[in-house]
């Protein structure tokens, strides 16, 4: 039987939700990580070691792989690997986005100026190089404005300015990032180069969707109820369906429509950030992607089908389009990292878990972890979710839920 290779690196959340969902349909996995996997020897049609940072070489070692082990989709768990799986799926001739389409999405710069030649209202951006004098950036650009990393997920390195001053500062903390090494080797020349956008004022929301042959399923609209103001930009509460007017929750998902063909955008999972305001509706951000961390647990389709066995429904080739999401509303709360330091203590679990509404409540960080915020830090402390009739109480359950729970950190 035909297999269903994931590619994963060490660092995903959804390694678990993936591997559940092609469970359930029965399909045999193949796993491409990044590590090699305990008892690869013993299972070598099941695991596959790739590099994900030389997708040319990685694509030609799936190629080797297919011809004994036939390879039926190609599905990556998140953004690390969505350049490899585009490029893989075209080496195997299955449906993908084109590479172009989907490296344009994984580069903030290329992904504004697609826009801006296509005349799709955008901010106006620049791009400086980490190696530019700030003081004098800060001269050729308005505010407020955003600087920001090309590459990085996450809200990670990206901060707001209101003047030359706040610009220096936020442009020499963006650089520190960007000259580390890791992110260097994430980067390579896009970790070289720093994007400065206006900012653009108004409420935010998470679009989720799925793309067959060009044509966008909405699978939820989330609501960002948080004031996303800056100067980082932690994500706290998603919840969906979301309130606003339903012209404006289809001007949104116009715009999303409009914004994955001009980069085109054809196959697959898809996560946009847009912002609404008088002016109309705006894309902050599109990614070939599903929802990072553990959120897409707030997400039920038909029958139980979680959003991750909707993602290998569709790549296996398998009708989706009837399928929508549950009734009930549900939210979810990226619990931010208050102080860096040594995690010590979280107290109130069990009374967070108590507020009606709440599903659960998953601290993801080790007692004794390091802990980093924004705009340095790559994670969240955990996840609070909740369900519940409207997306008014699953919101005050998630507020309440985080109130109750205390977190210890101590200065490094
Ligand atoms: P990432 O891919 O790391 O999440 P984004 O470009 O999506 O980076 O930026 C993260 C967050 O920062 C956005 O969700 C938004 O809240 C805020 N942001 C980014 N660019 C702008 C902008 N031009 N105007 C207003 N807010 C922005």
């Amino acid at each position: 039987m035909h297999r269903l290779l994931l590619l994963m690196t060490t660092r995903t959340y959804r390694a678990s939700a993936f591997l559940e969902a092609a469970g359930r349909l029965g399909v045999p996995v193949v796993v491409g990580s990044d590590r090699p996997q305990v008892l690869s020897a013993s299972n070598p049609a099941g695991n596959l070691t790739l590099d994900f940072s030389s997708p040319e070489e990685a694509t030609q070692a799936i190629v080797e792989f297919d011809q004994k082990y036939p390879i039926r989709a190609v599905v990556s768990a998140d953004d690390d690997g969505a350049i490899l799986a585009a490029m893989a799926s075209e080496a195997l001739g299955l449906p993908h986005s084109p590479l172009r389409a989907v490296a344009a999405a994984r580069n903030k710069l290329l992904m504004r100026q697609i826009l801006a030649e296509a005349g799709i209202p955008s901010p106006h951006f620049s791009r400086f190089s980490v190696d530019d004098d700030p003081e004098d950036a800060a001269r050729r650009v308005t505010f407020p404005c955003v600087l920001k990393p090309l590459f990085l997920s996450a809200s990670r390195g990206v901060v707001r300015a209101n003047d030359r001053a706040e610009f220096v500062a936020a442009f020499r903390r963006l650089v520190a990032i960007l000259r580390r090494g890791e992110v260097i080797a994430q980067g390579g020349q896009l970790a070289e180069q720093v994007l400065v956008e206006d900012f653009i004022p108004g409420p935010e929301v998470a679009l989720e969707g799925l793309l067959s042959k060009g044509k966008l399923k909405v699978l939820s609209i989330f609501d960002k109820p948080d004031p996303l103001d800056g100067p980082f930009f932690e994500e706290t509460i998603y919840v969906t369906p979301s309130r606003f007017p339903i012209s404006l929750q289809e001007a949104i998902a116009s715009c999303t429509a409009k914004v994955a063909a001009e980069i085109g955008l054809r196959e697959g999972p898809l996560h946009a950030e847009l912002r609404a305001n008088e002016e109309g509706v705006w894309i902050i951000e599109i990614a070939p992607r599903s929802i990072g961390g553990l959120c897409s647990r707030t997400l039920q389709f038909g029958e139980g089908i979680s959003l991750e066995e909707m993602i290998l429904r569709h790549a296996l080739g398998f009708e989706v389009e009837h399928l929508e999401r549950e009734n009930s509303a549900a939210g979810v709360m990226m619990i931010p990292i208050p102080s860096p330091g040594i995690l010590r203590e979280v107290n109130g679990h069990e009374e967070a878990k108590r507020v009606p509404g709440i599903e659960d409540v998953r601290i993801t960080i080790p007692i004794g972890q390091e802990v980093t915020p924004l705009p340095e830090g790559t994670r969240y402390l955990g996840f609070i979710f909740a369900r519940d009739e409207t997306p008014d109480r699953v919101e005050s359950a998630l507020r309440e839920a985080h109130r109750r729970l205390t977190f210890i950190i101590t200065p490094p």
